[in-house]
């Protein structure tokens, strides 16, 4: 049975690359009938966010990545669900799950106590520095024997439990997407386990907790695969079963760089609001760093499951391109029914003051249907609609109508045209060019280049029809003057 976790930790939003992470995570779940599982791994206190946890899950659920097991939301409060609990760290902490474990270590000669101030630990680094080392821990209290320690402790001494990493030892371990890694003990730290406080470090936390919750296959970002060997090291030490490690490459922007929160949209909730829809963000981000066998590009999140392996994700990174994540938007756009469109759209108008949030509904969807075909994003419909609600500045091409000849003829037949009806209804304004041009004797570019000038500001826009329809015969009147 195939267990993964998604294991995020709570420091604020949810980054694109993690909800890459969860999606190849439940990808992997979904095609092979397993459980994709959310762990909070919240144990370093320092960089806890309040409300963070919420965060994220609403925004995987918005996402549509269901959890099957693990933390998760119940009428917006954080609940949890699954036999491997408590799921969130901080909780495993209070039932003391992990110092059991750090004491099996200390037992069989694989962890220790270290007792060394901070300030020691400040000055062997600096001293590393100045020599040119990469710092690390020089192994002061390895000679400390479990009796003194005890001793140490009884009399109120601070420590933290340190690994004991046996000198000049290969650590290897087959990564599924990297392959074969291997690192010597000689080029490795004796990492902190337990810290002062009593709290695991990450390191420590997560390869207790992969362990207790049976999962199968570690899947994550690549910047931590620096870090495995020593989890690797633990699980040799324990004795137990080892995961199959999977390091998904980094998710880059067009430069070739990490995203930034500093050059680039990061956190989901960022793309949310621009106007990604779920479907789209996910089919996209499924991309960066993966490819299906067929090649499509639009794909649903079914026959994303269906295509999924992880032998098709690349080993150096993805590149996230904002530019064909708006392509395969506007796809999923145009596909979204006009009813469902207009209810998405809708915050966007009334933000902006266009339209109220009572608006009739026909309205509104003939507001959706004008600009469903041009927009990207569905913020993008405040700016382009934005002349339709508002005195824009008249683009130039469009002041240059006011040499057209025929243009006092135009007005004048508009004006003719508009005395004869009450109302701008959807069947006049499907005829009324039609009107205008036998009125007038003009057609084509003359007669819809001017009029739209006329009326928007622009020579070009979306369906006239429309727009007649929306102005309605008091706006067009205004407009004319
Ligand atoms: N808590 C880690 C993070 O925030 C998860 C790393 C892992 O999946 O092991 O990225």
């Amino acid at each position: 049975m195939v267990r993964v976790r998604f294991a995020p930790s709570p420091t604020g939003y949810l980054h694109i690359g993690g909800l890459r992470t969860a999606l190849y995570n439940y990808l992997f779940a979904k095609k092979n009938n397993g459980s994709f599982i959310l762990r909070i791994e919240d144990t370093d206190r320092t960089r806890y966010v309040q409300g963070a946890i919420e965060n994220l899950i609403s925004k995987l659920y918005w996402s549509g990545l269901s959890i099957d097991e693990g933390v998760c939301l119940e009428n917006g409060k954080i609940s949890e669900k699954g036999d491997y609990g408590p799921y969130i760290q901080s909780l495993r902490v209070e039932k003391e799950i992990y110092q059991k474990y750090a004491q099996e270590l200390i037992e069989k000669g694989y962890a220790y106590y270290c007792f060394c101030s901070k300030e020691r630990l400040d000055n062997i680094k600096a001293q590393q520095k100045a020599d040119g080392k990469i710092p690390r821990y020089d192994g002061l209290c390895r000679g400390v024997s479990i009796q003194q320690a005890k001793e140490r402790i009884k009399n109120g001494e601070k420590y933290v439990i340190r690994l004991k990493l046996p000198a000049n030892r290969d650590i290897v371990f087959e990564d599924l997407i990297k392959g074969k890694i291997t690192i010597n003990t000689n080029d490795m730290d004796d990492q902190v386990l337990i810290k002062e406080d009593g709290f695991p470090t990450y390191h420590f936390a997560v390869v207790i907790d992969d362990h207790l919750m049976k999962i199968t296959h570690i899947v994550r970002g690549d910047e931590w695969i620096s870090s495995t060997p020593k989890h690797v090291f633990m699980y040799e030490a324990f004795g137990w079963d080892m995961p199959t490690f999977v390091h998904l490459p980094t998710v880059l922007n067009k430069n070739g760089k990490k995203l930034s929160k500093r050059n680039d949209d990061v956190s989901v909730e960022d793309f949310k609001e621009k106007g990604y829809l779920p479907q789209a963000l996910i089919n996209y981000l499924a991309l960066v760093g993966w490819s299906p066998e067929s090649n499509k590009e639009i794909l649903s999140i079914e026959e994303m499951i269906e295509e999924f392996s992880f032998e098709r994700v690349s080993k150096s990174g993805g590149v996230f391109d904002v530019d064909k994540l708006d392509w395969v938007n506007a796809q999923y756009i145009r596909k979204t029914e006009t009813t469902e469109l207009s209810k998405l759209v809708k915050p966007y108008l009334v933000k902006a003051g266009f339209i109220k949030e009572d608006i009739d509904e026909k309205r509104l969807l003939l507001i959706t249907e004008t600009f469903k075909e041009s927009i990207s994003r569905l913020s993008q419909i405040v700016e382009q609609s934005r002349f339709l609600f508002e005195d824009v500045e008249v683009e130039k091409d469009a002041i240059e109508m006011r040499n057209v000849a025929h243009i006092e003829i135009l007005k004048e037949k508009i004006r003719e045209e508009l005395e004869n009806i009450d109302e701008m209804t959807q069947e006049i304004s499907k005829t009324f060019m039609k009107k205008i041009q036998k009125a007038s004797g003009f057609k084509g570019k003359d007669l819809y280049m001017p009029v739209r000038a006329l009326l928007t500001g622009r020579v070009h826009g979306p369906e006239l029809s429309n727009i007649l329809e929306i102005l309605g015969k008091e706006e067009i009147l205004k407009r004319l003057k």
